[in-house]
């Protein structure tokens, strides 16, 4: 039976073209700075966010918690999306490495975000902590992988400016995002400080994301990734993959396509609710309602060669990717008719 893997856009396996990169990669010790593959990676990387420098990491959490690092001090606070990320998936990094505390504000990331922060603003006074630190994340994966538009984006940008904080985004997807919208991906990095993506989901390769700020910003977080053992020697053959990955970026418009075929096709099944208006790029949120719970349709599901997650009790998420195609998609929906007519 084949399987075909919705969990995530993390499943992507490298491409044969990705391999061959990486077996010929000219490399050297990155702690030295003398890792030519690296260095190359983190100048394009640099170039096409419009930051000054960029520093190649492990994983998205690992530079989102260094972002937390550089830009916080022990006991601040850190405004974030009651459903980001870096609140809801790291672990209680922030809390276990940074000793902040995380504000978790409901409807940050959504187009009341910027009415959402001017309310959580708080005078100073002996009581508070010293909030520092604003985070936003594009495509927001747990709204379903949609898009903070350009607009809203400034809007808590000039907000956070205002109060003389720092603006981190965490753009995991930030390429789906301007995809989405069919703008420059400048158009959202401009609008913050830091900003890290993801190599490692729809873009295919097997390790890594990019941090990118201010020269001084990478300085310390280069030594910050020391300090969490991240430091890497001849990382160059995974650089050459993050290479490779990066001419992926147009070809995520078929991980959108995709997604929206299955979202339509799942909304017609009885059983299912999807909110179409909410499927803007490579992710899809089903409701399940009648007699299954999420967790148990998505377990018959897999049993048939279908793997999602059960989201939420009564939701599954699936996300598209370059390993499926658009008649496994039809398999897909095949499958979940099968299923709910049950
Ligand atoms: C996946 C993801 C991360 C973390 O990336 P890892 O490489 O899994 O650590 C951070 N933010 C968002 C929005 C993500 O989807």
């Amino acid at each position: 039976m084949k399987i075909i893997d919705l969990r995530s856009d993390t499943v992507t396996v490298p491409s044969e073209e990705m391999r061959a990169a990486m077996a010929r990669a000219k490399v050297g010790d990155d702690v030295y700075g003398e890792d030519s593959t690296v260095n190359e990676l983190e100048q394009v990387a640099a170039d096409l966010l419009g930051k000054e420098a960029t520093l190649f990491v492990a994983s998205g959490t690992m530079a989102n918690q260094i972002a937390l690092l550089v830009h916080t001090e022990r006991g601040n606070e850190v405004i974030v999306d009651a459903e980001s990320h870096i609140y809801y998936y790291e672990v209680g990094a922030a809390a276990m490495l940074g000793g902040v505390q995380l504000k978790p504000l409901e409807g940050l990331l959504s187009s009341e975000g910027p009415e959402v922060l001017r309310k959580a603003f708080r005078p100073p006074d002996i009581h508070f902590p010293i909030t520092r630190l604003v985070c936003l994340e594009n495509t927001f994966n747990r709204g379903g992988g949609t898009v903070i538009s350009p607009a809203i984006s400034k809007a808590i940008y000039d907000l956070a400016k205002e109060r003389e904080l720092t603006v981190h985004l965490d753009g995991a997807r930030i390429f789906n995002a301007a995809l989405a919208l069919g703008c420059d991906v400048r158009d959202f990095t401009r609008f913050c400080d830091s900003v890290m993506f993801s190599l490692s989901k729809g873009l295919g390769a097997p390790v890594g994301s990019l941090l990118a700020g201010s020269q001084q910003f990478i300085k310390k977080a280069r030594r910050y990734r020391k300090a969490l053992g991240g430091g890497w020697r001849q990382a160059g053959v995974l650089a050459a993959a993050g290479l490779v990955a990066l001419k992926n970026i147009p070809h995520l418009a078929e991980d959108h396509t995709n997604a929206r075929y299955l979202a339509e096709g799942l909304a017609e099944i009885p059983g299912l609710q999807v909110d179409l208006s909410k499927v803007e790029t490579n992710i899809v949120v089903a409701k399940v309602v009648g007699r299954w719970t999420a967790a148990e349709f998505a377990k018959e599901l897999a049993r048939q060669g279908v793997k999602c997650n059960a989201w939420g009790p009564d939701t599954v998420r699936f996300v598209t990717h370059k390993d499926v195609s658009r008649e496994d998609i039809e398999t897909v929906l095949s499958i979940v008719k099968k299923i709910l007519s049950l």
